[in-house]
């Protein structure tokens, strides 16, 4: 049998690392399961400029050390494997991996999620040299500069304008010849001079040397190719919560996010989740690390009203 943590925390993203920074700072026996290495998405970000505190921007595996390092300080356990399911059927709630089972009082989901890739050549080559899921973490490294956005939903129209905001020129690549973005957004859109469209149309592949330097597009009415230069690519074709596991066990919304209330609660007491993986996540790390510390009160205060 098994101990029993007061708090398990599925995933060791910078949300997940604050909640459990916070939950052994205030005595609860806390286990935190990653399933392949500390940090989540930023580990792979060379420099995040917006992150209050570090002015001349701060590398995404440094930061993840000195939380992981102050998280351990005050003794948070860490353990690793892939959460294949929780059961919130009995108390204490357990959680498995593929090869181990855990118990806890309270849970604390900060699994995250994954943007949906093109899949295109050049893609994965020029990810942080021109390719980026994050018009707002990103953007300001291509002011003055011509880039290109896929996708055609709110992501991508919303951040088309945003992008405008540094950017010389954005222009979309939709592979359809209308958006699924909401009305107002595309409206506003529409209505800026920054902002052209690419109708029918799909990045075969992302050209550069070095760096990014344009896509090859191929349009899917007329079959025509042609090159577009630009040295941002921004790509918003949807994100993948990593909520599989927890299908059934609380609710989510239509795109697998996890519905919680502003101090994170699930709809289970006892069971809350943050960051990516929450409906209405602004996926900013600084939310995530501000999620963790919410949940992490909230649980306390769960687990002091029912010891
Ligand atoms: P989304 O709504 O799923 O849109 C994805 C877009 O990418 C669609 O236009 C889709 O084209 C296109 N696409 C998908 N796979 C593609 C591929 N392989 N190649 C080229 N294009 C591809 O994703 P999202 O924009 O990230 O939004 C996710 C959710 O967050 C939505 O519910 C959205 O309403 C919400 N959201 C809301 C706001 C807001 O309210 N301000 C802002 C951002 C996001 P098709 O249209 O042809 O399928």
């Amino acid at each position: 049998m098994t101990q029993t943590h007061d708090v398990v925390i599925i995933g060791g993203g910078v949300a997940g690392l604050s909640a459990g920074l916070y939950t052994v700072r205030a005595k609860l026996d806390t286990l935190l399961i990653e399933r392949t290495v500390m940090g989540g998405q930023i580990i792979n970000s060379e420099a995040i400029e917006n992150y209050p505190g570090f002015p001349h921007g701060v590398n995404g595996v440094e930061l993840v050390a000195a939380i992981e390092e102050q998280a351990s300080k005050f003794g948070l356990q860490y353990g690793f494997g892939e959460v294949t399911a929780l059961d919130v059927s009995k108390r204490p709630f357990v959680i498995r991996t593929e090869e181990e089972e855990h118990r806890a009082r309270s849970v604390i989901i900060a699994a995250g999620g994954d943007h949906v890739k093109l899949g295109v050549p050049g893609e994965q080559e020029y990810e942080a040299k021109g390719v980026s899921y994050c018009a707002t973490c990103d953007g300001n490294f291509f002011t003055g500069q011509e880039v290109v956005v896929v996708g055609g939903g709110d992501s991508a129209v919303e951040e088309a304008v945003y992008l405008t905001r540094m950017c010389t020129k954005v222009t979309v690549v939709h592979r359809r010849d209308q958006l699924r973005a909401a009305k107002i957004l595309q409206e506003r859109a529409f209505a800026n001079p920054k902002v052209e469209f690419v109708w029918n149309t799909v990045v075969e592949e992302i050209q550069g040397n070095g760096s990014v330097s344009g896509v090859a597009l191929r349009n899917l009415k007329t079959e025509e190719k042609r090159r577009l230069p630009a040295t941002g690519v921004f790509v918003y074709v949807g994100f993948n919560p990593n909520s599989r596991p927890f299908q059934g066990v609380v609710p989510m919304d239509a795109g697998g996010h996890i519905k919680v209330d502003l101090m994170m609660h699930t709809e289970i007491p006892g069971v809350f989740a943050v960051g990516d993986i929450r409906w209405k996540s602004t996926k900013q790390l600084a939310n995530a690390a501000g999620d963790g510390v919410t949940a992490a009160l909230a649980a306390y205060e769960y687990l002091e009203q029912n010891r």
